[in-house]
């Protein structure tokens, strides 16, 4: 078991016990790391029909193979648990050093459950876990909690904290680390603060077995200097993932006003040159990483000033262009908000639009509010997230997401509650890009781009990497009328392929935007852990874990299935007004042949169910057996 720390932790909160395991072998050699483990072990261990914000849920953080060895980028930690925002799988990635500090304290895998007694912090000293009263931290914000807690443990201590937001159980509250990094979506936040889990502080001292030490460092200096001598390496690290606002804006993909249009006329002042000049001190990294693409800067607004990690692409898309911040100062200061309170700046934006979209057509009015708001309005913005985060008034309704707050304001607001499995979209409109939508649609944990980017072959037809597609596949063209046929194939690779990356422990930023090759993933996996596995191989075991958290989320959600796969009526109803995809309009037609054809490929039935036959193939018979017995 090299390159694994060997052990798995599992901490009951409710009885504060500690319980020590090794790593189960076959876990390992089934499932490898990270995502693949929280798929198996939510599958195996979770109680059938748990409440996701009660003590029953597990709370997993799950390191890979290859996270906290000394190779590019290698910082990543995944989080699982059963999905507060619609009750089946959900899972979410960080990046920083949280990951790599549990390896070396003796951890590759934490799981937690129960619920305790009082606000709390777990403290995982190398060896020693132990469970402390955290009252005197519960209601501060989560990058201010981890700046105190960091005071009283001492600067070594690496910390995962909750805001408010995630102490009220807000179904997009996220986890927080590092004063900026986030494990964003899905509400995993909220699952924590159900635990009434303020923080986790790791601290770990020890070192890591890999097969081949000498091998290792030799193919690491490689890969470093391969990946810095990329023709995108200038480019596209002083601006990080922000770099690409102009080319999405560009192609008519911008989420803009509630998704009511997909092109914003004032980009350039949030795009990443706006990052760089106006809000920028320093580049940001996680552990190991060659391509920093963190920009931790400050800002000032006339409702204050802040030091804020980012805004990255998708905050600037849907704190941007979603709500119609005029200036990246703003949206800056709207990311510190969120990431103080503790809201993934994603579902936080989007909630916040849909509010001011309602708003504008009468559905809440100043009375319900107690003021007004509006796009473009920072303060606006600002009163909302507050609001939502502290479950004040309509923030109570606001906190349960688009989809559930539609329902109980009806009167045709779903038809505008943009998300998918209850779940907000993240920062691509699509009624032009049925790759991209298909993606969406599909994806496990609801609407998410990063199981499966597909908005650079809806464009361009085919890409080596992001930097390649901006500097020559289609700037400012309009989007490819892309034929239906090839997409689900197109697609169903990608979703293979990307969160393989989280099963590995390691940041796929090098290979999407750089196209950094996957053969130095294989020689890399292979020089740690001495196991011989091609990249076909690995794809494989990502393939199993796609088809297992559909069937996670066939076994939890009552009635899953196609009807899940949908997105909302904006998209077939409302042509895009303005902008490169003006007039576009997603046909239902077209989009029902996608559904039909990517099942069809998955070996799922028509109602979007796996077929006991194809769980038999990739090797989860149990989990076919299971669903046949339910
Ligand atoms: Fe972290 Fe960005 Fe580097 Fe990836 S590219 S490891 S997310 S700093």
């Amino acid at each position: 078991m090299k390159g694994y720390a060997g052990k798995l932790l599992r901490f009951d909160l409710s009885k504060g016990r500690a319980q020590v395991q090794p790593l189960p072998e076959e876990l390992v050699r089934d499932y490898i790391g990270g995502r693949g483990f929280v798929a198996k072990l939510l599958w195996d261990e979770l109680p059938s029909g748990a409440d996701p914000l009660g003590p029953e849920n597990l709370l997993i953080i799950a390191t890979g193979p290859l996270s906290g060895h000394l190779l590019p980028a290698s910082g990543k930690t995944h989080f699982g648990a059963k999905s507060p925002v619609n009750g089946g799988y959900a899972d979410a990635n960080m990046g920083g050093h949280f990951g790599p500090a549990l390896k070396y304290a003796g951890f590759d895998l934490v799981i937690l459950t129960g619920r305790a007694a009082e606000p709390s912090l777990l403290v995982i000293d190398d060896g020693k876990v132990e469970l402390r009263p955290a009252g005197d931290r519960w209601g501060m914000g989560a990058l201010e909690a981890e700046e105190r807690l960091k005071d009283d443990l001492g600067r070594e201590f690496e910390l995962l904290t909750i805001g408010p937001a995630g102490e009220r159980k807000v179904r997009f509250a996220c986890l927080s680390h590092d004063f900026g990094r986030q494990a964003g979506r899905c509400g995993l936040g909220a699952v924590l603060g159900s635990k009434n889990l303020k923080a986790l502080a790791v601290r770990g001292t020890g070192s890591l077995q890999v097969h081949d030490l000498k091998g290792l460092y030799a193919k690491a200096k490689v890969a470093y200097a391969k990946i810095k001598a990329k023709p995108g390496f200038k480019g596209w690290t002083p601006e990080g993932t922000a770099g690409i606002t102009d080319w999405v804006n560009q192609v008519g993909a911008f989420p803009t006003r509630n998704f009511q249009t997909s092109f914003f006329p004032g980009h350039r002042a949030i795009n990443g040159r706006a990052v760089v000049e106006r809000l920028k001190l320093t580049d940001k990294g996680c552990f190991c990483c060659p391509t920093p693409c963190g920009k931790y800067g400050h800002t000032r607004t006339s409702l204050g000033e802040a030091f804020v990690e980012g805004p990255e692409y998708e905050s600037i898309a849907l704190l941007g262009g979603n709500l119609e911040l005029k200036t990246i100062e703003e949206v800056g200061y709207a990311n510190f908000l969120c990431d103080q309170l503790g809201l993934d700046t994603i579902s936080a934006g989007a909630v916040a639009s849909f509010a001011m979209e309602c708003f504008e057509k009468g559905l809440i009015t100043e009375k319900d509010l107690g003021r007004k708001i509006a796009f473009g309005s920072l303060s606006s913005a600002a009163f909302l997230f507050d609001l939502m985060a502290r479950r004040e008034g309509l923030g109570d309704l606001l906190a349960e997401g688009v989809k559930i707050a539609a329902e109980r304001i009806g009167r045709g607001s779903a038809g505008f509650a943009i998300q998918v499995k209850g779940l907000e979209w993240s920062g691509y409109e699509c009624r032009n890009a049925p790759g991209m939508m298909l993606s969406y649609l599909t994806a496990d944990v609801g609407a998410h781009h990063n199981r499966s980017w597909a908005l650079g072959q809806d464009v361009a037809g085919s890409a080596a990497s992001v930097h390649d597609l901006i500097t020559a596949g289609g700037k400012g063209e309009r989007m490819a009328k892309a034929k239906v046929g090839g997409q689900a194939a197109k697609v169903i690779e990608l979703q293979h392929l990307r969160p393989l990356f989280d099963i590995l422990g390691i940041c796929r930023l090098q290979y999407m935007e750089l196209g950094f090759e996957v053969v130095h993933y294989e020689d890399l996996f292979g020089l740690v852990t001495g196991r011989k596995m091609s990249w076909e191989e690995l794809l494989k075991v990502s393939e199993k874990v796609w088809h297992l958290t559909r069937a996670f989320s066939v076994r939890e959600v009552p009635g899953f299935g196609r009807a899940h796969d949908l997105p909302p009526a904006r998209f077939f109803t409302e042509p895009v007004p303005t902008g490169p995809n003006q007039g576009h309009l997603l046909k239902r037609a077209e989009l029902e042949r996608l559904l039909d054809e990517y099942y069809a490929a998955r070996g799922w039935d028509e109602n979007g169910l796996p077929e006991p036959k194809t769980l038999e193939k990739v090797g989860l018979e149990d989990v076919a057996a299971a669903l046949e017995s339910a």
